[in-house]
């Protein structure tokens, strides 16, 4: 069941990715539009201007926001400068708006596929504006045959702005030597379960021993007096987590993607607990929706209720 499970999450994302599929569904309006009813749970709409209205609203509640400019893999250098371009404007508009939060991005987004020096250089002009507004720039991690270049990105640019930080998945088991080398103090670090289905070579899949290496990490980051986000929505791993004195830590929040388990958000603000609610935006509003449900199937369902209630 659970293989079942992972097959049907990879055809969703290998769709997600075809620019036929998607060209036939943007061909079609009335498809179109409900499938677009169902994203507005996770995207907070297609343009820069309502991820920062969100943005603006959230902070008004008390969380930390991160905005993301959804888009990965972009294979032509044209691209990817546009989506370097976005990301600066986003980060300008953000620092302006004095609410503070972070930019998070994927490398594949903006050269990565192209060539890792594209790459770097719109790390570092990124980097720059993030050190002029105060605004954390934030490094997704994608599959394991990236995590290589996107270390060495992170630690070139990292070297000259400190406020970029860096995402690191626990399922991987290279992750522990990586996090043994990179984390220091007021090193920024979000740790994440890891989203990409990778071999037992590689990685562990979703276990106990996974959440223990999991909570290893953070102790790793904690006495190495980083600045940790926790992006998880497991309960039982946050409560073992909020079990610890964090002590040493320069700062540790829990980091949660905008429409999910929006009550746990919730309810873990009320137990005065830092939260910061990742949002997106974007024209690609469609790959993230079948992301969303690749990876939890259940939210399909949450789709057809919000199609059809919406
Ligand atoms: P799981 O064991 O997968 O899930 C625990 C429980 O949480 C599930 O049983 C279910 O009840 C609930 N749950 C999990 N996912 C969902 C969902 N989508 N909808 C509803 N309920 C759900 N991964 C990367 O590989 N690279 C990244 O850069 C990255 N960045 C992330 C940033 C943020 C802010 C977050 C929140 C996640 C990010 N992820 C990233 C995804 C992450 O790796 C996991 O795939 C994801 O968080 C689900 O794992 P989990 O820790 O919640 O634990």
């Amino acid at each position: 069941e659970q293989q079942l499970a992972i097959d049907a999450a990879t055809a969703l994302k290998a769709i997600a990715r075809r620019p036929d599929i998607k060209m036939q569904v943007e061909h079609q309006p009335q498809l179109y539009a409900l499938l677009q009813r169902a994203a507005a749970r996770y995207v907070t709409g297609e343009q820069r201007a309502n991820a920062l209205e969100v943005a603006e609203l959230l902070h008004g509640e008390g969380y930390a926001v991160s905005l993301e400019y959804i888009g990965e893999n972009t294979v032509s250098r044209a691209d990817c400068q546009q989506a370097a371009a976005e990301l600066m404007g986003v980060l300008t508009d953000l620092g302006e708006q004095g609410i503070g939060g972070r930019v998070s991005f994927d490398l594949s987004h903006i050269g990565l596929l192209v060539d890792n020096e594209l790459a770097l250089q719109h790390v570092l002009q990124l980097g720059e504006l993030s050190q002029m507004y105060g605004i954390e720039l934030f490094i997704s991690m994608e599959e394991s045959a990236k995590t290589a270049a996107i270390l060495a990105i992170y630690r070139q640019a990292v070297a000259l702005y400190p406020l970029i930080g860096i995402t690191l998945q626990a399922h991987l088991h290279r992750t522990w030597e990586d996090a043994s080398r990179l984390l220091a103090q007021d090193i920024r670090v979000r740790f994440v379960k890891g989203a990409y289905e990778e071999p037992d070579t590689l990685a562990l899949s979703r276990s106990a021993e996974l959440d223990d290496r999991y909570v290893q990490l953070f102790e790793l980051a904690v006495e190495r007096g980083c600045r940790i986000s926790l992006a998880t929505y497991d309960e039982l791993l946050i409560d073992r987590l909020l079990l610890y004195s964090w002590e040493g830590a320069a700062s540790v929040e829990l980091e949660l993607l905008y429409g999910i388990r929006p009550e746990l958000a919730v309810q873990l603000r009320e137990q005065s607990y830092p939260v910061r609610v990742y949002l997106t935006y974007g024209q690609e509003w469609y790959l993230y929706l079948c992301h969303r449900i690749a990876e939890y199937p259940p939210n399909l369902y949450q789709a057809l209720i919000d199609v059809v209630g919406g």
